[in-house]
């Protein structure tokens, strides 16, 4: 096969119709009868081993128990009470290796409990209401600054409010939602529910946003920590992996997590450039959903590249199930190795095979392949931004394997600072840990800034 020395990068790939059809809601939502049919299916567990797996402990049996009742906004505000975000979380969440990994039904002759679709089901039902459950303590007079407007610093904010406490959340984009906004898949998420979520938890009241101000820039933690009497910090990880060849900056070499944010954004779909042949490399849910979005925007082709088997990858099965259902070729075991231009724009990238060797170390065979492409996304992973919170500020946070070190309390090494979600080391970077790191974090602020009331 030859490849045309000009890259194949277009709009408009589509029609409307096919634009519309792609990026509508991927997974079903119930109507009533289901979610009665689906509620009764619970056994109702003692010592429930969904709410075990649940990083936010949501009372499963117990929300399910009261959709089979009808009542759903009892339902609603069970699951809202543990996680604030239980509309997005009911999305996202990768349930098949949380929740309903774990449930009693999850046998080879059963199945799970739908229990993502159960939460979707109460949780949407209350927000189409307009209603906030939840009202606000006693006010305490205390000041918390929130900086980063994601999942950890909504989840911190609202949880701060609803025990009295002034919030001020400071952000550098122009929204707030963080990857909600930004990042998750645009077929997640439909009909800007991100935002439509954020204005739902501003009800709670008691939280001022202040948009594009970041730290390091506008604020530093010095001043926050001067001005307030306690900071949360959900930065969370903005900064991309390289994949360190030769010619990286050439012309169709992308960072899928900015390409992402553009998507996220864009009005039409139809505006959005899009290669013909696409080559993505990373094994995570970044590059799952670069690869996926990217043939529902009318990639012909597109080869997702990882250097380890398919059992190392972040993305659970169900995603690398996803990406080959909607027509994404895997290939593992293979690392890159060289970037091949023409005329300032990438064509060829060229791979090298990759195995284990005796001591269980990653090494390349020395065997090649290429493939041609149009664009390559790098999607290797996040990083921290380190210069707001360990650069040229005064004050600086202790970092251990470039996230942030906080105790089970996620309180920082500085004194009155806390901090939580992808920019702390809690094992899993996900939404809902995200939003369980907000809580944690805000609970242990409320107790800090009581004792010293005393
Ligand atoms: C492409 C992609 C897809 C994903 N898909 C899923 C999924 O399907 N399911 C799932 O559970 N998880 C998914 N994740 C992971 C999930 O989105 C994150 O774990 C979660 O958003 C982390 O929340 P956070 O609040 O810690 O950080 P973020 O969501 O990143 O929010 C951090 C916020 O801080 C702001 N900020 C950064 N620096 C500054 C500064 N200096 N000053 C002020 N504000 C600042 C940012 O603008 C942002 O708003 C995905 C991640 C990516 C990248
Ligand atoms: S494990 Fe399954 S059956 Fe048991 S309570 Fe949880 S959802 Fe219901």
């Amino acid at each position: 096969m030859t490849q045309s020395a000009t890259p194949d990068i277009a709009t408009a790939r589509l029609s409307q119709k096919q634009f519309a059809e792609n990026f509508d809601d991927v997974k079903p939502v119930l109507d009533r009868k289901k979610a009665l049919v689906e509620s009764s299916r619970c056994y109702f567990c003692f010592d429930a081993p969904c709410i075990e797996a649940c990083p936010t402990s949501i009372d499963i049996p117990n929300f399910i128990r009261m959709i089979s009742t009808d009542n759903v906004r009892g339902a609603a505000e069970k699951i809202l009470q543990q996680n604030i975000l239980g509309g997005m979380c009911a999305r996202v969440c990768p349930t098949e290796i949380l929740c309903e990994d774990s449930c009693v039904r999850n046998t080879s002759e059963d199945k799970p409990v739908n229990i993502g679709a159960l939460q979707r089901y109460a949780t949407d039902r209350l927000m189409a209401q307009g209603v906030h459950p939840f009202q606000r303590q006693a006010l305490s007079g205390k000041k918390v600054a929130v900086v980063g407007g994601g999942p950890a610093g909504l989840s911190a904010a609202h949880r701060l409010a609803m025990l009295g406490h002034d919030v001020t959340i400071f952000e550098a984009h122009d929204k707030l939602g963080g990857l909600n906004e930004y990042g998750i898949a645009a077929y997640k998420t439909v009909n800007d529910f991100a935002q439509r979520e954020v204005d739902w938890l501003l009800k709670i009241g008691g939280i001022t946003p202040k948009t594009e101000t970041a730290l390091g820039r506008d604020i530093t933690l010095e001043q926050l920590r001067r001005d307030f009497d306690a900071v949360f910090v959900g930065l969370g990880l903005s900064g991309v992996n390289a994949l360190g060849l030769d010619g990286e900056n050439v012309t169709g070499v992308l960072d899928a997590v900015d390409y992402i944010a553009t998507l996220r954004q864009a009005k039409e779909k139809s505006s959005l450039p899009v290669g013909r042949k696409i080559v993505v490399i990373g094994g995570g849910n970044t590059a799952i959903d670069i690869a996926v979005q990217s043939k529902r925007l009318g990639a012909e082709d597109v080869t997702l590249v990882y250097r380890r088997g398919p059992d190392q990858m972040s993305a659970t099965w169900h995603e690398q199930e996803f990406a080959q259902v909607n027509g994404v070729k895997i290939k593992h075991w293979a690392k890159p190795l060289r970037l091949i231009s023409h005329q300032g724009a990438v064509r060829e990238i060229e791979f090298e095979y990759t195995q284990l060797d005796g001591q269980g170390r990653l090494i390349g065979t020395g065997e090649t392949f290429s493939l041609f492409c149009d664009v390559v996304f790098k999607a290797i992973g996040q990083k921290l931004v380190k210069d707001p919170v360990n650069g040229k500020a005064h004050e600086s946070l202790d970092l251990a394997n470039g996230k942030i070190v906080v105790t089970d309390d996620m309180e920082t090494s500085l004194p009155n600072v806390w901090a939580g979600g992808d920019c702390v080391d809690s094992g899993i970077d996900l939404t809902v840990q995200s939003v369980e790191d907000g809580k944690v974090a805000a609970i242990a602020i409320d107790r800090y800034l009581h004792g010293k009331n005393r």
